[in-house]
């Protein structure tokens, strides 16, 4: 049994059978049956149905946003949030569907055209972070190319999937095509990756995991989209609106209380504006509001779990530039903490923490900022805080990452391509980008000469 608990305050909210190898091949199956019709439902046909997956997710909306806020303890108002662009991304992909199209190709002898073939049974993983979002960039896309989908969602945070699901088959779209199996990484993740019936594994989680999913997924020559960790550095000069860059920090490393693959978790400051933007940094960093997730106005809730928050601890042992509040009592809460001024060199400015703590480094000039923006093995986020334009774009350029904002956190749009370089991980989700993962192209000459 999946005994799925609230980390805010640790009650059980549902018991799941755990469905196993057998389950994995029975949905894959279903999927492998369901394949031929969806794959010749008509591009209009199937905009409608992706269309009213959309439409359905807008009307239970609350309901979902709800149900992320009990099992990832994310803060309703971000929730909400999330399951609004979930219906977006399925909206804009309904959108694209007779949009991603071929090319003529000039050739002597004939005509030249490439056609997007769909994969067919394409294998979702997805961590438990942003359970329903991340689940939405690959369902999506994957069903737009006329794809069938096992999705196999975090053990620990499977209700929004098992949803999504339900809402999916409800709006029409034919048996078979979407499926989830929400059992183990390590048991179905890996028999997925392994499946010869399965033909792509677009996979979000960890790096280490994901390692072993490129590994496992070479046996049967699957293609596969990794979306990876980070340990993305937030740059701010000393000619920024250091004001405005201090009030947006917090959200680009405390949001989903530290948990999120872009968390700008390495503040680099220009050095001589470092003591000033760390007091301006604690003052907005102790403003956040900490506690039930369920309150309009919270903006950090607790960690995942109890395993969670003994990682995060056991990175902060000195350091403490600053410690904001958290409740006590049930749930696995932790405190926003600054640690700093560290080296780069420091285990805390290189390892993915995935909990609410920022490290503090000071950089000397540009070709500094950048050297220790690109001394990580990761390469997913980051942001660009300055007055100059022509810094900002040569920063921009030289910061080898997937994904970078200029005076501002955001990394992900609906319409635009989102992903890693270096071990964050290849392939792109989001965007017209996201389609090219769920599809092959396909060329085909036809000779005219008589
Ligand atoms: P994880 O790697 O532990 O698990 C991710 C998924 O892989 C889960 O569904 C898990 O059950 C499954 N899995 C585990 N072992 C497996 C195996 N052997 N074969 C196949 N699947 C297996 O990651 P997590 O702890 O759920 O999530 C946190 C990590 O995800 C962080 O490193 C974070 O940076 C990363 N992440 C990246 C992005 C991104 O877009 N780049 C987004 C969110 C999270």
């Amino acid at each position: 049994m999946n005994q799925v608990v609230n980390p805010a305050t640790e009650e059980t909210i549902a018991e799941l059978d755990e469905p196993g190898v057998d389950e994995l091949n029975a949905a894959v199956a279903r999927a492998k049956a369901a394949f031929p019709a969806w794959s010749a439902v008509s591009p209009p046909d199937r905009i409608r149905l992706m269309r009213r997956v959309a439409a359905l997710i807008e009307e239970n909306a609350e309901d979902l946003a709800r149900l992320e806020t009990r099992n990832v303890g994310k803060p309703i108002s971000d929730s909400r949030g999330e399951v609004a662009m979930v219906a977006d991304v399925f909206h804009y992909y309904a959108g694209a569907i007779d949009k991603h199209h071929g090319e003529t190709i000039p050739v002597a002898g004939g005509v030249d055209m490439t056609f997007r073939e769909p994969l067919g049974v394409v294998g979702l993983i997805t961590p438990w972070n942003f359970p329903l979002n991340i689940a939405s960039w690959k369902v999506a896309p994957a069903l737009a190319c006329g794809n069938t989908v096992v999705l196999k969602p975090a053990e620990i945070t499977p209700l929004s999937s098992i949803r999504l699901g339900e809402l999916i088959v409800e709006a029409g779209v034919p048996e078979g095509v979407m499926n989830v199996v929400a059992g183990k990484g390590s048991i179905v993740g890996q028999a997925m990756c392994e499946h010869d019936d399965i033909s792509k594994i677009g996979f979000t989680g960890s790096t280490e995991v994901g390692a072993n999913v490129m590994r496992a997924a070479a046996g049967t020559i699957k293609r596969v989209t990794l979306e990876l960790g980070g340990k993305s550095a937030n740059i701010v000069f000393a000619d920024a609106d250091l004001e405005r860059a201090a009030s947006a920090a917090p959200y680009a490393v405390f949001g989903n209380a530290g948990q999120d693959c872009c968390a700008r978790s390495r503040i680099l400051i220009e050095r001589p504006a470092f003591d000033r933007f760390a007091e301006l940094l604690a003052d907005s960093t102790a403003a956040l509001r900490v506690g039930d997730p369920e309150e309009e106005k919270t903006e950090m809730g607790p960690l995942i779990s109890a395993t969670q928050r003994e990682i995060v601890s056991s990175y902060v042992e000195g350091d403490v530039i600053f410690r904001g509040e958290a409740p006590t009592g049930p749930g696995f809460w932790y405190p926003p903490t600054l640690l700093g001024p560290l080296s780069n060199d420091a285990r805390q400015a290189r390892e993915e923490i995935f909990g609410p703590v920022a490290v503090l480094v000071p950089f000397e000039d540009e070709a500094d900022a950048i050297r220790i923006a690109n001394d990580t093995p990761y390469g997913l986020s980051g942001s660009v805080w300055t007055r100059d334009v022509g810094r900002a774009m040569r920063v921009a350029r030289g910061v080898q990452a997937g994904v970078l904002s200029v005076n501002s956190n955001t990394s992900v749009r609906v319409s635009t391509p989102f992903g890693g370089m270096k071990q964050s991980g290849f392939g792109r989700e989001l965007g017209m980008h996201g389609l090219d993962g769920y599809s092959d192209v396909k060329n085909v000459f036809v000779a005219t000469e008589e």
